[in-house]
């Protein structure tokens, strides 16, 4: 029988009713303006800081350095720009790694334009950032080291506490895009001890147009929008209470529901077991150090974007690279970092479940998933098997 699979919780999530419950009121009776000092204003800004309050309880750091932004890609920008504006004097030039999303990459080559120098550092075939390589690439002129948390492609874990330690052996500011990493593991600043990190509403059950950038006090970055004296005068703009509520409430559901991640590691793993004896596949990423609910395997001999619509007239939703290049069909930059062929990184699946998955979805995409590579091989004259 047909079923509704959705496997693609690293492109975006459903809101959780709980936190469309939370936010529903500031749509409502609770209209007013947070930056109002009337009795109405004081009814959105309460719960606007109490959300900072949780926000920061969550990730280990002080309210005043939570800062609320639109979205992951204006937290990344924020970081980046923000550190290589407010820093030029020391120096101008940027680490990060050949595998970070595109709100980082494209960021970089932005500041590249502007004069500044970027290191973009490979990646082992599990898609690791060598510490030492990190150590190596820095420079008296070097002011920041941007590795993300956890890779949206194949859920590859960084050392992010090493690599922190190294950049700050040397008066490095750290930064790390943590959107994949934020409610799928633990994350706290205060262990990790990076200066930066940034985290987005739509990836752990808020709406999207909401994210978060953590600034630790004392760092130096320039501000980002300026106007009225919202978010400490460092970006302006009427604030979102009720998206603002909603990621806070998110967040905190996201952490209560972690215990929960070793079963999405239980059915992750046995639905990888399962692909894998699909021949000519592999698993991309390593096995330990990777996102729980995250699998990209890639099938030779086969398009992704053929598996993606075959996958989709079956009722599951996966995705062939990271949801904000899959309408490209240039092979994923993170497939080529960690040394696969074009051909190879062609036919890769990113299959990336949630709590929300239940065994029986993992049943069906193993019932759907190995014929469809099948019925696509079927049909290539390039699959061994059809050549005579
Ligand atoms: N960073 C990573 C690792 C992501 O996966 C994404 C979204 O896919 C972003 C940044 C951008 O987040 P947003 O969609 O909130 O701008």
């Amino acid at each position: 029988m047909k079923r509704f699979v959705y496997a693609d919780n690293a492109a975006t999530t459903s809101v959780s009713p709980k936190v469309l419950e939370a936010m529903l009121p500031f749509f409502g009776e609770n209209y007013g303006n947070a930056m109002s000092l009337y009795s109405k204003g004081r009814e959105a800004k309460k719960p606007l800081e109490e959300a900072r309050e949780t926000i920061a309880g969550i990730l280990e750091c002080k309210p005043s350095e939570i800062y609320f932004t639109s979205c992951g890609c204006e937290s990344d920008n924020w970081a980046i720009k923000g550190t290589a504006l407010a820093n030029a004097k020391k120096g101008k030039h940027i680490i990060t790694s050949k595998i970070e999303h595109p709100a980082v990459l494209e960021t970089c080559r932005a500041l590249e334009k502007q004069g500044y120098e970027v290191t973009y550092l490979d990646v082992d075939e599990n898609g690791f950032v060598n510490p030492d390589d990190v150590k190596n690439a820095i420079r008296d002129d070097t002011i920041l080291v941007a590795v993300m948390y956890a890779n949206n492609e194949i859920g590859t874990i960084q050392p992010i506490k090493e690599i922190a330690r190294i950049a700050h052996e040397r008066n490095v500011y750290c930064f790390t895009d943590a959107v994949q990493a934020v409610g799928n593991i633990p994350v706290s600043v205060k262990d990790l001890d990076v200066d930066m990190l940034s985290f987005s509403g739509h990836k752990i059950h808020a709406p999207k147009g909401i994210g978060v950038l953590y600034i630790k006090s004392g760092t130096r970055v320039f501000d980002l929008i300026d106007g009225g004296g919202q978010e400490r005068g460092r970006r302006a703009g009427t604030e979102n209470t009720a998206y603002i509520v909603g990621i806070a409430t998110a967040l905190k559901e996201a952490v209560e529901a972690l215990p929960d991640m070793k079963r999405v590691e239980k059915m992750r793993d046995r639905l990888a077991d399962e692909l894998l004896k699909v021949p000519y596949s592999r698993l991309n990423g390593s096995r330990e150090n990777r996102l729980p609910g995250n699998i990209n395997i890639s099938f030779e001999y086969i398009e992704g974007e053929s598996m993606l619509l075959l996958c989709d007239m079956d009722g599951i939703c996966i995705s062939t690279g990271s949801a904000c290049s899959s309408n490209s069909l240039e092979p994923s930059h993170v497939l080529l970092a960690i040394g696969l062929p074009h051909e190879k990184a062609h036919g890769s699946a990113r299959i990336t479940i949630s709590h929300q998955t239940t065994d029986e979805d993992i049943d069906y995409i193993i019932e759907k998933l190995p014929p469809i590579v099948k019925r696509l091989r079927d049909m290539s004259p390039i699959y061994p098997a059809n050549r005579t």
